[in-house]
């Protein structure tokens, strides 16, 4: 086997093979998808290290995580999976088999979250007998690639690699976030998530600093307003619905019963964010407005996608935006772990 394994969220293997296909036609390089829906994973076939270098992991929009396949593992005796697994590993070509890490995986679906004791528990034994194999380091070692062995029922498995700098950090690749007790909705999670996948971390320290001013479009609850004012932002939060009250405790968020669709800042601001629920053609071009007039320099905003094609829907909104914005602008999209039918874009002006 030879090729790609992303996983996605369950019910999106169709977005992200058409994904991977158009990228992958783009870039010159041929082969072809393999997904079933419901199965939270794509499989991309093809030369497996020239698709790695030409689909970069953050530029991939429905790919929670990005991996190079090593072999695609049936029939595995449950009284022993070990034995084949370091058999294949010590068939690979030489200097090729010194993994930093190794993350024991399933599909985040129906039919992979009961693996989930599997997983752990033959992660713990698999662990040092590839040690004691001399494949794997006796730490974890980020300069070395990750072995990630993915299990989609007891005795069927991916055997993959990933390169921690081309991949999500995260197992299964879902950032673990934890809903503060004072955050006013869950939606909250969706822009701290928004926020740690779509920046690094230099780029948070550099665009997100007190004082800076944003505006929340579609606030209520106020989710997304009280993670920017956590921030130290000043935001007018823009909703015809109720803020919950404690969201102004830190005196720097203003509240206007105002359309989205219409109300425009004064002055330029750092800072504007959109989660309002609405057709996304139209928010994206009321996103790409916003740049065009210099109403802001940064922007993260959502685009529901409860349409049938979903991928042709995602590229022509991402188009139209990057058009109508009329600026260059530094673009960058994802399904987070936290969107369902939707999903997130970062946009900033002069590239963060
Ligand atoms: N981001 C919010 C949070 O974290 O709590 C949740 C936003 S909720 C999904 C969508 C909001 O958009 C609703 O409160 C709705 O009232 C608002 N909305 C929809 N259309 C709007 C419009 N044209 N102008 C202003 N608000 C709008």
């Amino acid at each position: 086997a030879d090729g790609l394994l992303c996983y996605c969220r369950a019910g999106f293997e169709p977005e992200l093979a058409a994904e991977l296909t158009e990228r992958a036609a783009l870039a010159g390089l041929p082969g072809h998808a393999r997904a079933e829906r419901g199965d939270g994973l794509a499989l991309f076939l093809g030369d497996g290290a020239a698709l790695a270098r030409a689909l970069p992991w953050r530029e991939l929009i429905f790919a929670r995580q990005k991996l190079q396949l090593i072999a695609h593992l049936r029939g595995m005796d449950p009284s022993d999976r070990i034995t084949p697994i370091v058999q294949v590993l010590r068939g690979l070509p030489d200097g090729s088999a010194a993994f930093g890490e190794l993350l024991v995986e399933h599909p985040d679906s129906d039919a992979g979250k009961p693996l989930a004791g599997l997983a752990r528990s033959f992660g713990n034994a698999l662990r040092p007998a590839l040690r004691k194999a001399g494949l794997l380091a006796a730490q974890d070692d980020p300069r070395h690639p990750r072995l990630h062995l993915c299990f989609t029922a007891g005795d069927t498995a991916f055997l993959a690699r990933s390169d921690p700098r081309d991949s999500a950090p995260w197992p299964l690749g879902i950032p673990r976030l934890k809903l503060h007790a004072d955050a006013p909705s869950r939606s909250a999670l969706k822009l701290e998530e928004a926020l740690l996948v779509l920046l690094d971390e230099r780029e948070r320290g550099a665009l997100l600093r007190p004082g800076m001013r944003a505006a929340d479009l579609g606030a209520a609850p106020g989710g997304w307003t009280w993670v920017l004012a956590r921030h130290g932002l000043q935001v007018t939060a823009i909703d015809n619905g109720p803020l919950r009250p404690h969201v102004f405790d830190s005196g720097r968020v203003e509240h206007l019963r105002a359309d989205g669709f219409g109300w425009q800042p004064a002055r330029a601001l750092d800072w504007m964010v959109c989660d309002m629920v609405e057709q996304p053609r139209r928010v994206a071009a009321r996103m790409a407005q916003w740049f065009a007039q210099g109403w802001c320099r940064q922007a993260v905003f959502n685009l529901k996608l409860p349409m049938k094609k979903r991928w042709a829907e995602t590229r022509l909104c991402l188009d139209l935006f990057a058009t109508q914005a009329q600026r260059p602008l530094a673009i960058r999209a994802r399904q987070l772990f936290h969107d369902r039918e939707e999903i997130t874009v970062y946009a900033g002006v002069d590239g963060p």
